[in-house]
Parts: structure tokens; C-alpha cells; sequence
């Protein structure tokens, strides 16, 4: 069995096709698919979906990419969303949050300082629940760190994973899984494949980041969660191992990243 730890199901490129695109997956033996929120617009978007599919989780959260537009009320009215969420198995963190400072509109200092503040915030919920979270971290690796040792968050998972090996280390450090998908299917990824090669077995989960980050086979078309065990034989291949025991680890790291979701299978 495999698991994505990040699937935007919900997203438009998938509209009316949810259901279809996750029995696909369901086919291809990945048990579960983690869809994360992205702003509080879709809260009970991605819930429903959850809850009307076999193979499907979600995590709420406000994306980085959607702090802009996002109002201070939002994160009481995400408190309290968790609050209720918590008696729903199929609610298993907090995400998607984190720290963008690649897009260049997100970069300036009150966005900057607007996203820091949503972040911490978030990593706040995530501490008083007892809930892991989905990290987004693009050029933020050790802000992002920073925080999660200010507000001791210690358990989630760095999504996309595209630091360096020390930033890796923190993270694994502070019992954090990193999320390796579409991004090491290309031979040019030359430090991404190191990681994924490299780095101790027990740090690894596999995503798709459907619809985006569509693997080397299927760039640029849209990307689905069906494709999550041919991105696993490409795990497999770069740490010589054999695609079960890819599929065995990924998904183990997965359950232990995710402890709602172990106790739900
Ligand atoms: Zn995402």
C-alpha cells in the first residue's frame, strides 16, 4: 500500500473527478490520500470530500499563497473548525501553512511579517491540539525551523522538500517527515535525488502535490495521486531498494507523521 501525504483533490483541475480520480488511485494500491486545506474557504470543502471517498483524509489550514487575502478572524474561525473537527476521524492535521518568500508578490515586508504571523499562529493550534502539520517552505527552511522550535511543534511533515542536508537534519531532528514527489523524477534534480538517496530511511514520505508537480512521464500534464507508486519505484531505484520495501517504509513514516491517521487504518 502507498500513501500521498499531499493531494489538492479539491482543486478545480479535478472538478467532478474526484471521485474517479481517487478510485484510480485506489486501483494503484494508494490507501490514502492526505487533501489539505488551503484557506478557510475550503474548509468544509475538503472535509466533504474526505467524507464521501474511502481512501481519503484532510488537514485544515491557511496556505501561505492565500495569507493575503486572508482576515485575522480567519484563524479564530480555524480554532474553531479544529475544535469541532476533532471528533472526525478522518481529520488527521493541520495544513497546508507555512512560509513562502519565493513568490515574488509574497515577498515584501508587511507580507512577510503577515505571514509569520498566520504561521506562528497555526503552529499555536496545531501545539494545543496535539495535531501535526503540513509544511509548505519555500526559501523560509529556517524561519520555518525557528518557529518550530519557539512554539515546540514536533511532529508533521516539510512538504516538497527542497532544502539542504542540514536543514533536512533539523528537521528529522525535531521528528519531522519530508515529503519527496514529482520533483525527484527528474534526473536533473541533482540534490533532491541526493536527499531522497541519502537521508535516513525513517525521514521519508512520498506525495504527488496533485495537480501540480507532475512527474517526468507525465510533465506537463496534470498530476494525480495514481501516479504516487510509479514515483515510489523511482525511490525505490535511487536507495537500491526493492518498491515493496518503499512502499512498506513510506507508508510507516507516514502513520508515524500522522497519528490520527494510523489509529484510522
Ligand atoms: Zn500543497
Amino acid at each position: 500500500m502507498w500513501i500521498d501525504t499531499h493531494c489538492h483533490l479539491d482543486a478545480c483541475e479535478f472538478a467532478g473527478e474526484a471521485e474517479a480520480v481517487a478510485a484510480r488511485a485506489a486501483e494503484q494500491r494508494v490507501s490514502w490520500i492526505v487533501i489539505p486545506a488551503i484557506e478557510r474557504a475550503n474548509f468544509s470543502t475538503v472535509a466533504t470530500l474526505a467524507a464521501g471517498l474511502d481512501n481519503c483524509v484532510y488537514a485544515l489550514g491557511i496556505h501561505p499563497i492565500f495569507v493575503p487575502q486572508a482576515k485575522e478572524e480567519d484563524l479564530a474561525v480555524l480554532r474553531t473548525a479544529v475544535q469541532a473537527a476533532m471528533d472526525d476521524p478522518r481529520f488527521v492535521a493541520i495544513g497546508e501553512i507555512g512560509l513562502d518568500f519565493f513568490v515574488p508578490s509574497l515577498r515584501d515586508e508587511a507580507l512577510r511579517e503577515k505571514q509569520e504571523h498566520f504561521y506562528s499562529e497555526q503552529l499555536k493550534i496545531a501545539r494545543d491540539f496535539d495535531l501535526p502539520v503540513l509544511l509548505h517552505v519555500r526559501r523560509s527552511q529556517d524561519i520555518i525551523l525557528k518557529y518550530l522550535r519557539r512554539i515546540n511543534v514536533r511532529k508533521g511533515i516539510a512538504h516538497a522538500f527542497n532544502g539542504s542536508f542540514q536543514q533536512a537534519e533539523e528537521f528529522l531532528t525535531r521528528s519531522f517527515k519530508l515529503g519527496f514527489g514529482g520533483a525527484m523524477t527528474f534526473t536533473r534534480a541533482l540534490q533532491i535525488r541526493r536527499l531522497a538517496a541519502e537521508l535516513p530511511a525513517e525521514g521519508l514520505v512520498l506525495e504527488t502535490d496533485a495537480p501540480d508537480i507532475a512527474p517526468a512521464w507525465r510533465h506537463p500534464q496534470r498530476n494525480a495521486p495514481e501516479e504516487l507508486p510509479s514515483i515510489g519505484q523511482v525511490l525505490a531505484d535511487l536507495r537500491g531498494i526493492s518498491v515493496d520495501d518503499a512502499a512498506r517504509l513510506t507508508s510507516g513514516n507516514a502513520y508515524s507523521a500522522l497519528p490520527r491517521l494510523a489509529s484510522l487504518s
